[in-house]
């Protein structure tokens, strides 16, 4: 079959072929309509120190899908041929204290599909039907190609209550774009969100946030007092891994706030711990997606009304992924979405 892999260690990946996986008593067997190029893909392009470290050569990547089911292991429920899935790009071990609760997402012998071991940048993806997500049918294909990322804004927006408080989102990526909207949609007052790059932050204005700042060139503290937010933030997302924008973040919390992490800053990244302390505040590191609280709520939220098409911004045949990636390398995207079905 056709897969997108990374074959050298080096920047790129490239159209190839290999063996069609095969499916294990408690798999599915999943043909891939669309997928969706993450972050993660971009630093594996890329070649940077963390894919150096993590990505096994030669491997097929990527994780944002959504296919069909065309066959499935002899211990499989609950699924049949021809449903609609996505899944949890986290498999999870199932044997340690946190998975036995029920807290997959804390599982502390996570593999990832398309980062560990092989993945959905291909015609086919077997994986253990535990990790499926079937699709209702109001749901278009190509949002159900990115409700990975979605997930993440999903678990770190849905970590506090939001009714009626004031937040603040630091990084308009994709994930921070989307939890703009979900902040909107359960209720915020209102949601600010900053970066460095004003396509993103027109975007974010887009999908319904308040104030879209550019930090790099407007005061956030100025956008806040024009709010007549005179106390400062209830609640704050990080979501660029920035060390500044992370501080900033800090700095302008109401005492009591509550901080939620979900952007990657670099190791020994400093802040200024006095920001947490006399301030109370409450921070909560995010990995991945609760299983599967975050995908019901997704779901849900897709159901009553919640619109993230606008993300959405450019789509390819995956035989232009050259294309699709120099889109997301460019700044200048939202989520960019490859079809397999042609
Ligand atoms: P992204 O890189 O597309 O977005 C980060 C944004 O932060 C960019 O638009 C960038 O311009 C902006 N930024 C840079 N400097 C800034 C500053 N000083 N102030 C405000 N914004 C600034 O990433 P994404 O795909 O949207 O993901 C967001 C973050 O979450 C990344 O750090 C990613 O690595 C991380 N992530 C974590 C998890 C997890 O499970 N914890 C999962 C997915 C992604
Ligand atoms: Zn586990």
């Amino acid at each position: 079959m056709k897969a997108l892999a990374k074959l050298e260690r080096a920047p790129g990946l490239t159209m190839t072929r290999v063996k069609k996986p095969e499916v294990g008593h408690n798999d599915l067997l999943i043909k891939i309509r669309k997928t969706a190029i993450c972050g993660t893909d971009i630093h594996i392009w890329n070649w940077d120190e963390w894919a150096q470290a993590t990505i096994p050569v030669p491997m097929h990547v990527g994780h944002e899908y959504v296919g069909e089911v065309v066959d499935m292991g002899v211990e499989v429920r609950g699924f049949a041929v021809g449903d609609r899935v996505s899944g949890e790009g986290h498999i999870t071990c199932g044997y340690c204290r946190n998975c036995r609760a029920g807290r997959r997402h804390l599982c502390r012998n996570t593999v990832g599909v398309g980062v560990n071991r092989e993945g959905a940048f291909a015609e086919y993806l077997v994986i253990p039907a535990f990790n499926a997500f079937k699709i209702p049918d109001d749901i278009p294909d190509e949002i159900a190609a990115i409700l990975d990322p979605f997930g993440n804004a999903t678990h770190t927006a849905l970590s506090f209550d939001l009714v009626g408080e004031d937040v603040l989102i630091t990084g308009a990526g994709p994930i921070g774009i989307m939890a703009v909207a979900i902040a909107r949609h359960v209720g915020a007052r209102h949601v600010v969100i900053t970066d460095v790059n004003d396509y993103r932050l027109e975007l974010a204005r887009k999908m319904g946030a308040t104030r879209a700042v550019n930090v790099a060139r407007d005061d956030l503290k100025a956008v806040m007092h024009e709010l007549r937010m005179t106390e400062g933030f209830d609640v704050g997302l990080e979501m660029s891994g920035n060390p500044t924008a992370f501080r900033d973040l800090l700095e302008n919390m109401n005492h009591g706030g509550k901080v939620a992490l979900l952007g990657i800053p670099p190791k020994n990244t400093a802040i200024d711990w006095n920001q947490v302390i006399f301030k109370g505040l409450e921070i909560k590191g995010i990995y991945g997606r609760e299983m599967f609280e975050t995908w019901y709520k997704m779901a849900a939220m897709l159901q009553s009304g919640l619109d993230i098409s606008p993300i959405i911004t450019h789509r390819f045949s995956v035989d232009d992924y050259q294309t699709g990636f120099q889109a997301m390398l460019s700044g200048q995207s939202g989520k960019v979405i490859l079809d397999w079905t042609g």
